[in-house]
C-alpha cells in the first residue's frame, strides 16, 4: 500500500508552505555571493546585542536538561512589560505555533473560520488541517477593511476569527474604528485571534489600536498574538506569545502543545530582547524611515505600492509577479511573488538596510521599464 493512501484527505489537499526562494540557489543562479533576502520580513537590524550574550550563557549552562516547560521567567517578563498577569500569557515556538494550537484546541471538522484575503497562508492552512471550512473576506479595492463583507461573514457563525493587524501581505492596518466594528459584529460563538506579528512597527502611529487595550474587558474570548521574530529580530530562535482574555484559554493551549515547545536558549534570548527597549525603538524608527523612502521611490517610478504600517511593501508590478521575481532572483534579490487570485501581479518585499533597498529599487524599476506587461 502506498504511504500516500494513509494521509488524511484534508492534509493531502493542502498546498505546501511557500518560504520563498532558497538563498543558496539564488546565489548560484545570480553568480553573486551576497544575496539580498527580502522574502521573509526578517529584521535587517538584527537582534539586541544582549541576545548573543544570553544565548551564549544558556548554551554554556549545558544543553542536556529540558527547558522550563512553563517558560515561567519569560511569561513573567512579558506579563510585567504589558501589565497583564503571567497566567494569561502562553508561549509558542513562534506565534505560528500558537495559530496551530488554537486550531487544535478549538476546531471540530466542519467548523467555520473567517480570515482576510489576501492574507497569511497559515491562517488558512492550520484550520484546514482540522477539517474546518475557511471563509476569506476580501479587502476593498483600496486594501482597506470591507466592513459590510466582514459583518456578513461573521453572521455565518465562525468558531475562530483570524485577523492580522497590520495585515500580511498588504502592510495595511485597521484603525480603532474598523477594529471596533469587527469586534461588535462578532457572534457569541467566536474566538477572536488578533495577530499582531507586526504590531511593534505600527504602535507609534496615533490611529493604531493596541489590541490589548482595544479588547480589554470585552466580555468574550480573545487572544492577541505577538512574536519575537519580526521587530525583535529573533526569527531564527522561534519564540512567539499570546495574551489570552482569561487564564483558562491559556491553559487549554498549554494542554495541546508539546510540553517543551520553546527551548532554553530561545527563552533566554527572548528575555534579553524584551529588556532592550532602545534596540526595539531604533529598529522601529529606522524601518519607518526606510519604508517611507522606498515607497516614495517606487511610487515615483509609477508602481502602485500599498501604504504600509509594517516592515514590508506590497507592490503591484503590473505584470506576472512570478516573472518579475525570477528576474530579481537573477540579480540576487529574493522577494515573494504573490499567488492568491487577483494578486498575481504583486510582490511582497521586506525592508532591508538602505543600501540593499537601493539595489532592490534600482533592479525592480529597471525590470519593469524593460519588460512590457
Ligand atoms: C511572521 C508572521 C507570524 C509569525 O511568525 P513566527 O516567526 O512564527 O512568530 C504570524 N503571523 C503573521 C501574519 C506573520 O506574518
Amino acid at each position: 500500500m502506498p504511504s500516500t493512501s494513509l494521509i488524511r484527505g484534508e492534509v493531502a489537499a493542502l498546498p505546501p508552505y511557500d518560504p520563498g526562494a532558497d538563498p543558496d540557489e539564488v546565489a548560484a543562479l545570480s553568480g553573486s555571493r551576497r544575496v539580498v533576502k527580502l522574502s521573509n520580513n526578517e529584521s535587517p537590524f538584527g537582534a539586541s546585542p544582549a541576545v548573543a550574550e544570553a544565548v551564549r550563557k544558556a548554551l554554556a549552562h549545558g544543553v542536556s536538561r529540558y527547558p522550563d516547560p512553563t517558560g515561567r521567567r519569560l511569561a513573567e517578563a512579558i506579563g510585567t512589560s504589558l501589565d497583564v498577569p503571567a497566567d494569561r500569557v502562553v508561549l509558542g515556538n513562534g506565534s505560528e505555533n500558537l495559530l496551530e494550537l488554537l486550531c487544535r484546541a478549538v476546531l471540530d471538522p466542519g467548523d467555520l473560520v473567517v480570515t482576510q484575503a489576501p492574507g497569511f497562508s497559515l491562517h488558512e492552512t492550520f484550520p484546514r488541517v482540522m477539517g474546518a471550512r475557511v471563509h476569506k473576506v476580501p479587502v476593498t479595492a483600496g486594501f482597506g477593511c470591507d466592513a459590510d463583507a466582514w459583518r456578513d461573514a461573521l453572521a455565518q457563525g465562525p468558531k475562530l476569527v483570524f485577523l492580522a493587524n497590520p495585515c500580511n501581505p498588504t502592510g495595511a492596518m485597521l484603525d480603532a474604528g474598523e477594529l471596533a466594528r469587527i469586534v461588535t459584529a462578532l457572534p457569541a460563538s467566536a474566538l477572536l485571534v488578533l495577530d499582531e506579528a507586526y504590531g511593534e512597527f505600527a504602535r507609534y502611529r496615533p490611529d493604531y489600536p493596541d489590541g490589548l487595550e482595544a479588547l480589554r474587558g470585552l466580555g468574550r474570548p480573545w487572544i492577541v498574538l505577538r512574536t519575537f521574530s519580526k521587530a525583535y529580530g529573533l526569527a531564527g530562535v522561534r519564540v512567539g506569545y499570546g495574551i489570552a482574555s482569561d487564564p483558562a484559554l491559556a491553559r487549554a493551549l498549554d494542554r495541546v502543545r508539546t510540553p517543551y515547545n520553546v527551548n532554553h536558549p530561545a527563552q533566554e534570548a527572548a528575555i534579553a530582547a524584551l529588556g532592550d527597549r532602545a534596540h526595539l525603538a531604533e529598529t522601529v524608527r529606522r524601518t519607518a524611515l526606510e519604508i517611507a523612502r522606498v515607497a516614495d521611490r517606487l511610487g515615483e517610478a509609477g508602481l502602485r505600492v500599498v501604504p504600509s504600517s509594517a516592515n514590508f511593501l506590497f507592490i503591484d508590478t503590473g505584470r506576472p509577479a512570478d516573472r518579475v521575481a525570477r528576474e530579481l532572483h537573477r540579480a540576487g534579490i529574493i522577494v515573494k511573488a504573490w499567488r492568491e487570485p487577483g494578486y498575481e501581479t504583486y510582490i511582497r518585499a521586506s525592508l532591508s538596510t538602505s543600501g540593499d533597498n537601493d539595489v532592490f529599487v534600482r533592479c525592480l524599476t529597471g525590470i519593469c521599464a524593460k519588460d512590457k506587461p
